[in-house]
């Protein structure tokens, strides 16, 4: 299907609502409207969207002809409010339901916290009867999401609300990975080519944490959840692992910590002797992430090691004992079959994991998945739903459930990633980092901090920058802008 969309504030919603009932691969976006024009008269079906500030105009082409069209009026205002561009998104919705099946049960939701709306709806006084409805009725999202969305807001809000604007959580990246994984976008680094940077690099991110700590206590505030993610932080050898987290515990009052936890993603970095300076560091919780339990995937999505490799490690992780450990798995992996993820759930699940992330694939502009995505199969959008759906029941019936969400662009059958836990076993973190209510000070190259004004309802993002060269060569730049977003969160206290 050819479209025709101006440009304006509402191009990349329109554009992924699009995508929700015509594939992405058989869709052109037309800038000009007159090649737009030619190619419907010659019989291309075809999609016009116009706006103007007084009206907004969708006409649909098929054959030569507009044989479908409407119209809604708008304020006249240079720039649409949160209602209208709501509007207009629902109308278009229902309006390319009449001409095609939606391949989303998400109606017009395109963000990537839904969540977040059920938390500002409960906020506003609203009864959960009444928030369905609003789901329903605004977002157009069907029931079996609604009650998903629900019963994650219902399991966070304890341990998000009341918002105490006095605890800070610390994200540290160590952006380095043994090999990159076909899918990843991260700004990581391969260790057989960029290893010689990580002993600067550490002796870097120590100067920033011990400049941290400095500004958290002058703003009287108190870390209580550490996150040292990636990356792949166990990439790290054993004394850089160990000079980090001297680093930590030695900068923040590791008492007043209620959950640590360091990403051991891959087996092929873990050994006993990191797991036991994690051990004796504080650190409780650990994830190890296979992804798949298919060696054959394995090859294909770039790693090292066999899904044998998972097991050994997770028998060395439980010897050490950590509280709880994550399992991220990823539905959708290339040439995988339903009867392919449900025995990874299977092999997962006899190692009794207290959480496990289900992701859904998601084909990122910036992966080598991307890049060569001829050479690929991608599972159908209606497998990776069942894969999910079996994974879901299967975890459920392990007693694990739904703790956290989120989406994101590009994911195959437009669906979700979902965060399971045993009950007590919810990470605090990937809760706070979802749901935006909470300051989050993040550390090292590419790490991104979210500094919270609940006085205000919004939140400011200090980036600090990407890549692992700039981030040493311009470190004085990054302690700067850092000490100035504490500066802010200062006067708060104040
Ligand atoms: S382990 Fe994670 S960060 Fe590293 S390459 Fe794979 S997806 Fe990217």
């Amino acid at each position: 299907m050819l479209v025709y969309v101006e440009r304006n504030e509402l191009y990349y919603d329109l554009e992924n609502l699009i995508a929700i009932f015509v594939q992405k691969s058989q869709l052109s976006f037309l800038t000009d409207e007159r090649a737009f024009e030619e190619a419907v008269l010659r019989g291309e079906e075809g999609l016009k969207l116009l706006q103007t500030p007084k009206q907004f105009t969708a006409i649909f082409f098929k054959e030569g002809d507009a044989v479908d069209n409407f119209q809604i009026a708008l304020s006249g205002e240079a720039s649409l409010t949160p209602e209208m561009k709501r509007a207009i998104k629902k109308r278009l919705y229902q309006f390319l339901e009449s001409h095609y099946t939606p391949k989303s049960k998400w109606g017009i939701l395109v963000g990537i916290r839904p969540v977040k709306i059920v938390h500002e709806l409960l906020d506003r006084g609203l009864t959960p009867e009444a928030i369905r409805k609003q789901l329903s009725d605004d977002y157009l999202i069907q029931n079996e999401k609604i009650e998903l969305m629900m019963a994650i807001a219902a399991r966070e809000r304890p341990h998000l609300f009341p918002v105490d604007s006095d605890k800070l959580s610390l994200y540290i990246c160590i952006p380095f990975c043994p090999t990159r994984c076909l899918y990843c976008s991260f700004p990581s680094n391969d260790v057989r080519k960029k290893g010689g940077l990580m002993t600067p690099y550490v002796a870097k991110l120590i100067e920033e944490i011990r400049a941290t700590a400095n500004y958290v206590a002058d703003s009287g505030k108190t870390v209580d959840c550490i996150y040292i993610g990636g990356g792949t932080p166990t990439a790290l050898n054993a004394m850089q692992l160990s000079q980090l987290l001297r680093a930590v515990s030695e900068s923040f009052d590791l008492t007043k910590v209620i959950e640590f936890t360091v990403e051991a993603g891959r087996p092929d970095t873990v050994d006993l002797e990191k797991l036991l300076i994690m051990k004796q560091f504080g650190v409780d919780r650990v994830c190890v992430n296979p992804q798949t339990m298919n060696d054959a995937t394995l090859v294909k999505i770039g790693r090292l090691h066999k899904a044998s490799a998972i097991n050994e490690m997770m028998e060395l992780v439980r010897q050490v004992g950590f509280k709880v450990v994550n399992m991220d798995l990823i539905m959708g992996l290339p040439d995988e079959a339903v009867t392919d993820a449900v025995r990874t759930v299977e092999a997962i699940l006899t190692m009794a994991p207290e959480n496990v992330t289900l992701h859904t694939l998601a084909v990122k502009r910036a992966s080598r998945l991307n890049e060569h995505l001829e050479a690929v199969e991608l599972a159908h959008d209606d497998d990776v739903a069942n894969m999910m759906a079996m994974a879901d029941q299967m975890l459920r019936t392990s007693g694990l459930t739904p703790y956290y969400m989120y989406r994101q662009k590009k994911m195959i059958g437009h669906l979700e990633n979902v965060g399971y836990a045993a009950a007590g076993c919810e990470s605090l973190y990937n809760m706070r980092i979802m749901e935006e209510r909470h300051t989050i000070i993040a550390l090292g190259a590419g790490a991104v901090s979210k500094i919270c004004h609940p006085d205000e309802n919004r939140f400011e993002r200090v980036a600090n920058f990407k890549g692992v060269e700039d981030y040493l060569n311009r470190f004085d730049e990054i302690l700067a802008k850092k000490a100035h977003a504490f500066s802010e969160l200062t006067m708060q206290t104040k």
